[in-house]
């Protein structure tokens, strides 16, 4: 069937108007590339990087077809035949070893005064570097990053339940205070949180450009870690990393019957932390206090369309006594960030963000609620690209904020 419905809500096509950007068109390259009609060629891996991982074709698709996924398979084909490049082999032996990436963030974090000038909102680069454009503003490395600065156990007296807290990299190095609020909203109800102090990057970057190898090591690795708790429940407050342990593990491990096991044993346990407090726990709004502010928010995609957790989002904010929340005009709207996406296409990623900070500015919105770090980046620098005022928060800040007002 080729109905086109995709091309309607393409977040890459409404920009470029290229048939080879829309999920139909990639569909069609993916077919010859699998059979080995299409050798590799640089054109053929530019046309596959053209994809956010959106979901948004897969959402509407009539017939069931997951584009999203099919791009997945045609990258790591080519990346079987032809290797990666050299860059990106040293970006991904980086990521996929903790301690190394761990140490260069530490150290990142300590000399960012040099290399970065400092604002208020954020830094931005004073020499080019790659993929960093010299206007773009990034949020600060955190000194000491969330992992280094709370303990593995937090435990509560009169907790019922306790959870593992996958914090993910943007929380970890440039957000930390939104595991801090993940902590004190389980705090609240009554829920012990173990952070282990082991965890790493999930490894979602390194297969989203084609490297199954890597990102199945690093899957076994998160496997091994996570396994090791007898939790009630895997808890995060990214929807990609949400994605990774509920998705992508059981995906990876499913020709291993041993971590295969283990993978879904912590897929069926993983949820959105708002997932689970409404789903799950149950939110009590007698415990919340008042929040004066008025409020718009952004679905980040893996949260909508993989997690399916934008409810229960919505259901927190709508909870919390004083917030007003003015809807923005398509929330579910990617914002174009997309991982990486936004360091190697900045200009394009730009184009589709505008629409977004062009939807924020009509609400009339104080805040930008959202879900994921990565949205959060973006949004941050778009609102400091174009001036405008609004500070953006995670959903999870906004509702330990609400705890801590109340009597
Ligand atoms: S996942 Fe998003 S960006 Fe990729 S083809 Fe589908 S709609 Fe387009
Ligand atoms: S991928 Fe789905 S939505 Fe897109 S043209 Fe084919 S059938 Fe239609
Ligand atoms: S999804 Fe992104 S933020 Fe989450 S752990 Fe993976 S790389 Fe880090």
């Amino acid at each position: 069937m080729k109905c086109g419905n995709c091309q309607a809500v393409c977040p890459l096509y409404k920009e470029t108007k290229a048939e080879g950007t829309v999920a139909r068109g990639k569909v069609k390259l993916t077919e010859a590339v699998l059979e080995n009609k299409l050798p590799y060629s640089h054109k053929l891996a530019k046309i596959f990087e053209m994809c956010l991982q959106c979901k948004a074709c897969a959402a509407i698709c009539p017939c069931g077809v997951e584009p999203d996924k099919i791009v997945l398979a045609a990258r790591a084909k080519l990346v079987q035949e032809r290797g990666l490049p050299t860059v990106k082999k040293m970006i991904f032996k980086v990521l996929s070893n903790p301690g190394l990436f761990k140490t260069g963030l530490a150290v990142g974090a300590r000399t960012q005064g040099l290399f970065f000038k400092q604002r208020e909102d954020g830094q931005s680069t004073r020499v080019p570097i790659s993929g960093i454009v010299l206007r773009r503003v990034i949020p600060k490395l955190a000194v000491p990053s969330f992992l280094g600065r709370v303990p593995e156990n937090n435990t509560f007296p009169g907790a019922t339940k306790t959870i593992a807290f996958f914090s993910g990299c943007t929380t970890n190095f440039a957000y930390p205070g939104v595991g801090s609020a993940l902590i004190e909203v389980m705090k609240r109800n009554n829920i012990n949180v173990i952070v282990p102090k082991a965890q790493h990057c999930c490894g979602l970057p390194v297969l989203m450009h084609g490297d199954v190898e890597t990102a199945t090591q690093m899957a076994k690795s998160s496997v091994d870690i996570f396994s090791k708790y007898d939790v009630d429940a895997i808890i995060t407050v990214c929807g990609t990393c949400g994605e990774s342990f509920r998705v992508h593990y059981p995906e990876l491990l499913q020709n291993d019957p041993e971590y295969y096991a283990k993978a879904k044993a912590l897929s069926e346990k993983t949820y959105d932390f708002a997932q689970y407090l409404v789903d799950v726990v149950g939110l009590d709004p007698a415990k919340l206090g008042p929040v004066d502010a008025t409020v718009t928010y952004h679905v980040p995609c893996h949260i909508g369309r993989s997690m399916k957790a934008k409810d229960q989002q919505l259901n927190i904010i709508n909870s919390i006594p004083g917030v007003k929340y003015h809807p923005m005009r398509d929330p579910d709207r990617c914002c174009g960030g997309a991982g990486s996406f936004s360091l190697t296409h900045y200009d394009l990623s730009y184009d589709i963000l505008k629409h977004k900070l062009d939807d924020i500015a009509f609400t009339d919105a104080d805040y930008v609620i959202t879900g994921c770090g990565s949205c959060r980046m973006q949004l941050n620098d778009g609102i400091a690209q174009e001036k405008m005022t609004q500070k953006v928060m995670h959903t999870v800040e906004l509702l330990a904020q609400s705890y801590q007002n109340a009597k």
